[in-house]
């Protein structure tokens, strides 16, 4: 049977905890804000070692979706959703429709979609009991948004390479990338076909050997992978690889990909920007899974509106590196700030 707990959290719309039991499913959705439309973001499952890491990521990713969908110029607040497992051992139907009755239980204050562990076939179970999960490519449309996520991203590194490396094209440019899973290896391929050189790192042996025999990658360990001697960085595997241990390792002089909250800290942004080390803020360059699920949700999902879109993720990033050079701000700081601009201007429209 399934059980829910509300969390009540300053600064966050509504958290929920579901338990049930007989269907093995623990997980937590959170809603951070929902001024613009109904919350929409993945949903993750990890073998967190605790339920508050568990709280504190989905509560960390709920409010970057918030910003996040904001700035990709969709009508949908932020959410998230974790679910604590194993998704290579424990995951089952059962857990999945368990999981799907608990955002059905919502009302369409949440919509569900694909991240870490959740595959397309997955969000078809969960649909199957309830109507607000995207991604699924109902009708031949949207879908799996990874492929997108890694083009919007491979606009990202070409967008930061422009700017702080004056590089016109990926030729010759080396890319560090960590984590090359469903993002990651798409953008090691479009780096590839550019001329980019590669270095990959991943927990997953296979996907490593993969990159290397397809796009001549050099293997390094995950630990090395943030202090590879390269011109960009690409975290594209979890959260929070920019740190303090990290952080004076680095040699690239970009940080560009797609894992949500690279930053452990706030404090990190800052670092970044007093090293010269130009940070493309992780919710803008990894928006186009997202504006996929959205356009999808809202039924005007084409391919040629998601390329037009994924576009200006090239515009939007540029913007905010000349305003974070302006204004001598960190960029993350500059990304949060328009974000902010743009759910004030909502707020008052309401
Ligand atoms: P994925 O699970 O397919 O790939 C993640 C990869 O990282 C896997 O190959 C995994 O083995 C590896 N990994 C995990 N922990 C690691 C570690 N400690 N060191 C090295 N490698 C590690 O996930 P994905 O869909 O490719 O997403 C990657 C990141 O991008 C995630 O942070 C996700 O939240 C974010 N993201 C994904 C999308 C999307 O459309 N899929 C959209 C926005 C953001």
């Amino acid at each position: 049977m399934l059980e829910s707990r509300e969390i009540h959290t300053d600064g966050w719309q509504k958290i929920v905890h579901f338990n049930d039991k007989e269907a093995g499913l623990n997980a937590i959705i959170s809603v951070h804000d929902a001024t613009l439309g109904p919350a929409c973001g993945g949903c993750r499952i990890f073998p967190y070692e605790s339920f508050e890491a568990g709280l504190d990521d989905v509560k960390n990713l709920s409010r970057g979706m918030t910003y996040k969908n904001a700035i990709g110029g969709i009508p949908f607040g932020g959410g998230k959703a974790i679910i604590f497992a194993d998704a290579k051992k424990e995951k089952t139907t059962e857990l999945l429709k368990a999981f799907g009755a608990a955002v059905d239980s919502l009302k369409g204050l949440y919509y569900t979609a694909e991240d870490s562990g959740v595959t397309e076939a997955d969000m078809e179970t969960i649909r199957s009991v309830t109507d607000y999960a995207a991604g699924i490519g109902a009708n031949g449309i949207g879908g799996n948004p990874s492929p997108f996520t890694a083009r919007g991203v491979w606009r990202g590194v070409q967008a930061a390479a422009r700017y702080k490396l004056g590089a016109d094209t990926l030729k010759g440019v080396r890319v560090s990338i960590l984590g090359v899973g469903a993002v990651g290896m798409e953008l090691a391929r479009l780096i590839h076909e550019e001329g980019g050189e590669l270095v990959v790192a991943d927990v997953n042996q296979e996907s490593v050997k993969m990159a290397a025999e397809r796009f001549g990658a050099s293997i390094v360990s995950p630990d090395e992978a943030i202090a590879a001697d390269v011109d960009i960085f690409a975290p594209c595997a979890l959260g929070g690889s920019i740190n303090e241990a990290s952080i004076d390792r680095l040699k690239a002089k970009v940080i560009a990909g797609a894992a949500n909250n690279q930053l452990k800290t706030p404090l990190m942004d800052a670092g970044l920007h007093h090293r010269g080390v130009l940070y493309a803020p992780d919710y803008v360059i990894n928006a186009a899974g997202v504006i996929s699920v959205g356009l999808e949700i809202l039924n005007r999902w084409s391919e040629a509106e998601m390329i037009k879109r994924i576009d200006k993720i090239d515009n939007t990033l540029t913007a905010i590196f000349e305003r974070s050079e302006k204004e001598d701000r960190p960029t993350g700081a500059v990304a949060d700030q328009l974000a902010m601009e743009i759910i004030e201007r909502g707020r008052q429209a309401a």
